[in-house]
């Protein structure tokens, strides 16, 4: 038989098995827990003598077959679905530390990972150290005896700078450590961390997953020996995905190449005319060939993602006259939505850093963030110019 493994096929066709009703599309299981045929048979599977569903806590066909497509496009052994992204970010860190371990981090990171390593784990004796993305020999130098994991989001957000997967996939494997990336910014569809030795790739299923702004939820895949500890982890702590977002992300992610093919199409093309306008101080966006790391970017990442970055010369007040003058583009803090989404970091998603701490990370305070959408790209592109040329 052929193998049918091409990424779009897998994400639409890979099928649990049919129930008795033959349904050509995947159903729903809204249940809470499942039935035993016999008390043997409970016996059996709370031992894990054989597989089964026993309580949606644990599992759910329904978000089995989410979280099985999801592994084979990351190409990871196993995974883990959770109730949102942030839940994955926790349950990838927490089963692996305890008191006295370290954990060496990219400094930009999405706000709330952030919280976790400055504010949450040290409470429980857990230290970690920030390195800039590109400063790659500076990762080597702050690896410690204690050192038990690497985390890192590539892109990074909002500053869509990369960082070397190849390159840390061996320094962590040289050491010993779990690599761990949030590819949420690329999804599965642009670049894949384990193929580089990454150990645990997190999600955000809520952003480009999704695509459409409609549930939060989140993953954590990697090699079995881990998940299974992110596993137990899960099931006697709770942060588990409800069977109805399994269900409505199986299928989103039958539409994910599709979307994230038009996401990037319309981003390039917004990024290049930004770049020719004479308004514009800067603009960032990973394949264009005026990123720093654009060599990089081709190497790693099949295009270059839905998120364009860019300054309005007039910088902050320039910025929220801009902001203000959109209007079809939302104004929301989310992304990776069908809707073109604008955002200023320095006043709403990253206004809990300090100005040195933003200026670290690469946020001006003049940076405007843009989730491009997959509106008609002239729909767009009339309404961002027009906010320009209205915010003089
Ligand atoms: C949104 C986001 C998260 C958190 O995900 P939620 O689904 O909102 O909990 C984590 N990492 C990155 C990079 C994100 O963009």
């Amino acid at each position: 038989m052929a193998n049918f493994d091409k990424f779009e096929t897998r994400a639409i066709r890979k099928q649990t098995e049919r129930s008795q009703q033959k349904e050509h599309s995947v159903p729903i299981f809204a249940t809470s827990s499942f039935v035993f045929d016999s008390a043997e048979e409970a016996r059996a599977m709370f031992a894990e003598e054989i597989p089964g569903n026993i309580y949606s806590r644990y599992s759910n066909p329904s978000n089995d077959e989410f979280i099985e497509k999801m592994c084979l496009l990351e190409g990871t052994e196993d995974g883990m679905p959770t109730a949102s992204g942030m839940a994955s970010m926790f349950i990838s860190i927490a089963p692996f530390v305890k008191s006295g371990d370290h954990i060496l981090a990219a400094r930009s990171l999405f706000g709330s990972t952030h919280q976790i390593l400055t504010t949450i784990l040290p409470k429980w004796g857990v230290s970690h150290s920030y390195v800039d993305l590109n400063d790659l020999e500076e990762f080597e130098r702050q690896i410690k005896p204690n050192t038990k994991m690497i985390f890192v989001e590539t892109p990074s957000n909002p500053a869509l700078d990369l960082v070397d997967l190849e390159y840390l996939g061996k320094l962590a494997a040289a050491h010993d450590i779990i690599l761990n990336v949030d590819n949420c910014f690329a999804t599965p569809y642009l670049q894949n961390p384990a193929k580089y030795g990454a150990g645990l790739v997190t999600h955000s299923a809520t952003k480009f997953i999704d695509g459409q702004g409609r549930v939060l939820g989140g993953t954590v895949l990697g090699k079995k020996e881990l998940i299974e500890e992110v596993r137990f982890f899960a099931r006697h702590t709770g942060p588990s995905m409800s069977p109805f977002h399994g269900w409505i992300l199986s299928k989103s992610l039958e539409t994910l190449a599709v979307r994230m093919e038009k996401h990037c199409e319309n981003a390039l093309n917004l990024a290049e005319e930004l770049e020719g306008h004479s308004d514009v101080d800067w603009v960032k966006y990973p394949h264009l060939k005026s990123h720093p790391q654009y060599e990089l970017a081709i190497k790693q990442m099949r295009h270059g993602g839905g998120l364009v970055t860019f300054e309005l010369k007039g910088g902050l007040e320039r910025g929220r006259k801009f902001l203000d003058a959109l209007e079809m583009i939302s104004l929301t803090p989310n992304l990776g939505d069908t809707r073109s989404i604008a955002t200023h970091p320095a006043s709403t998603t990253h206004s809990k850093l300090t100005e040195e701490e933003r200026l670290a990370v690469g946020i001006s305070p003049g940076l405007i963030r843009v989730s491009v959408g997959l509106e008609h790209i002239d729909d767009i592109k009339e309404d961002l110019f027009r906010a320009i040329e209205v915010s003089k």
